[in-house]
C-alpha cells in the first residue's frame, strides 16, 4: 500500500502504542455511539419525518412543518418536554444569550456555580462592557460559586449560596478554554438535585460541547433548561450554523418570546434551505460526536507516550469533546498548531501565526480547515501563548483524517 503520509519511526511506533493503549476507551465511544443513534432514530420515526420536511419555506414560516418536527426530535433526544432549533440562532453564545434573556427579569439573580462563566458570557452577564443592554444593564443581578481547588463543584459553598434565592442556577458543563475537569451528567444532576431541595430556581446548562458524549443529557436528571450551538456536536457537521434550546415547555416558550417576539414565539421563523442540514446533522451527530472523540483520547494517548502532561488523561471517562495537552513552550504550541492545519481538508497549505484577537490579554495560535467556517466539531486547535502553554482541541469528523492531522502535529514538534 502508498504511504500518504511518510511518519518518522518515532511517530509511527508511538502512534501504534496510543492505538493499543485506547482499545478501552473506543470500545465504551462505540457502545454509546450505538445507544445514542438508536435514540436519535426512534425520534425520527416517532415523528415521521419525511421529504416534505425539507422543503424551503420563506418570509414568516408559518405552519413550517419541518422546523416543528425538528424541534420535537430535539426535545425527544434530550429526554426535554419541548426545543426550540433555529437556524437563525447565530452561534452559542447568542442562544444561550436568548434563554438567559428570555427567562430572567430586573431583579432576578442569576448564580453561576461553576466558576467564572466561557469567555464569550461575560458581556452578556455585563461582567464587561457597559451601555451594551447586558443583563446587568437590565437589572439582573449575577452572583457565582467557584469550583473547589481540584475544579469541582463545591456543594457546600452552592448550598450557602442557595440563601439569596436566585432566580437562576446556572451550570457549564464543558471545561471550555480551562483546565478544570468537565462535569459528568451525574454531576449535573447532584448539583440539580441539591438546587431542588432548597428552592425552586432554574436550573440551566450551558450544554455546548457535552452533546451526546454520554447516554443522558442533563435534562434527564433535573436541568430545566440546556443549550447548545448546532456547530458544535448536535449539528453533526452538517448543520451550516444555529443553536439550539431544550427543556420545560413554559421555559422553552419564554425563550421563543426572547428569540421572536412576546405573542409570536415558536410559531414564525421560515427554514430557507437548512432543514435538510439540520435534520441531517442531528441524525449523524452521535457518529460524529464519537469520531470527535476518538480523535481526543487518541491524542491523549499519543502525547502522553511523548511525555506531555495530558487532560484529561486517555484512560479517564469524559463529558465534553475536548482535549487540553500542555505543551510547555510557546514554540511547541505554534509547531503544533501549523501541524494541524497542515492535516486539515480544507485550508492545508495555510500557515497559522499567533495574533492578537480582540478579547484575549496574550497573543493566540489556531488551527482550522473546516468545510464550516469556524465549526468545532470539525478538527480545530487553539492555544493562548501564555502559561500554562497549553493547546486545547477538539472535533474531528472521522477519526483515520484526524488521526494524520493529530500525528502530523506531533511529527511538527520534531521529537527526538
Ligand atoms: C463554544 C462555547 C460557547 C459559545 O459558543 P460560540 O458558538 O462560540 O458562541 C459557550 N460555552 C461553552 C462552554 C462553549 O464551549
Amino acid at each position: 500500500m502508498k504511504e500518504f503520509f511518510p511518519f518518522s519511526d518515532k511517530i509511527k511506533n508511538a502512534s501504534a502504542l496510543a492505538l493499543e493503549k485506547t482499545k478501552e476507551q473506543f470500545a465504551e465511544i462505540e457502545k454509546i455511539k450505538e445507544y445514542n443513534q438508536q435514540k436519535i432514530l426512534a425520534a425520527f420515526m416517532h415523528n415521521n419525518v419525511c421529504e416534505a420536511d425539507f422543503s424551503e419555506t420563506t418570509g414568516y414560516g408559518y405552519g413550517d412543518r419541518g422546523r416543528e418536527k425538528l424541534d420535537a426530535i430535539y426535545a425527544e433526544a434530550f429526554g426535554a418536554e419541548d426545543a426550540i432549533v433555529r437556524h437563525s440562532f447565530t452561534c452559542g453564545t447568542h442562544t444561550l444569550a436568548i434563554a438567559l434573556y428570555g427567562i430572567l427579569r430586573p431583579n432576578d439573580t442569576m448564580l453561576c456555580v461553576t466558576g467564572t462563566p466561557y469567555d464569550t458570557i461575560h458581556g452578556v452577564i455585563g461582567l464587561t462592557g457597559e451601555g451594551m443592554g447586558s443583563l446587568k444593564d437590565f437589572g439582573v443581578n449575577y452572583a457565582q460559586v467557584d469550583l473547589d481547588k481540584n475544579g469541582r463543584p463545591d456543594l457546600a459553598a452552592i448550598e450557602k449560596a442557595l440563601e439569596i434565592k436566585p432566580k437562576m442556577v446556572y451550570i457549564q458543563r464543558s471545561r471550555g478554554y480551562s483546565l478544570r475537569p468537565s462535569l459528568s451528567v451525574d454531576e449535573i444532576g447532584e448539583i440539580a438535585s441539591l438546587v431542588k431541595s432548597k428552592c425552586d430556581a432554574v436550573v440551566m446548562v450551558d450544554n455546548c460541547y457535552g452533546e451526546f458524549v454520554e447516554t443522558r443529557e442533563p435534562t434527564e436528571v433535573g436541568a430545566d433548561i440546556i443549550a447548545g450551538s448546532l456547530i458544535k456536536n448536535a449539528g453533526g457537521a452538517l448543520a451550516r450554523t444555529g443553536g439550539y434550546i431544550a427543556g420545560r415547555k413554559d421555559l422553552v416558550e419564554l425563550c421563543s418570546y426572547r428569540a421572536t417576539t412576546p405573542g409570536l414565539g415558536k410559531e414564525v421563523g421560515c427554514t430557507l434551505g437548512e432543514n435538510r442540514n439540520m435534520f441531517m446533522g442531528i441524525f449523524n451527530a452521535p457518529i460524529v460526536v464519537s469520531e470527535a472523540l476518538k480523535t481526543a483520547v487518541f491524542s491523549a494517548a499519543l502525547f502522553e507516550d511523548l511525555g506531555f502532561k495530558v487532560t484529561p488523561a486517555s484512560n479517564e471517562s469524559r463529558h465534553d469533546i475536548i482535549q487540553a495537552l500542555c505543551l510547555e513552550t510557546p514554540e511547541r504550541l505554534i509547531k503544533f498548531c501549523q501541524g494541524i492545519q497542515s492535516g486539515a481538508p480544507v485550508d492545508s497549505f495555510v500557515v497559522p501565526e499567533p495574533w492578537d484577537m480582540p478579547g484575549y490579554d496574550s497573543k493566540v495560535i489556531m488551527a482550522a480547515g473546516a468545510f464550516i467556517m469556524g465549526s468545532s466539531i470539525e478538527l480545530s486547535a487553539d492555544a493562548p501563548l501564555r502559561e500554562p502553554y497549553a493547546v486545547w482541541m477538539q472535533g474531528g469528523i472521522n477519526f483515520p483524517s484526524a488521526k494524520v492531522a493529530v500525528m502530523l502535529a506531533a511529527e511538527n514538534l520534531g521529537i527526538k
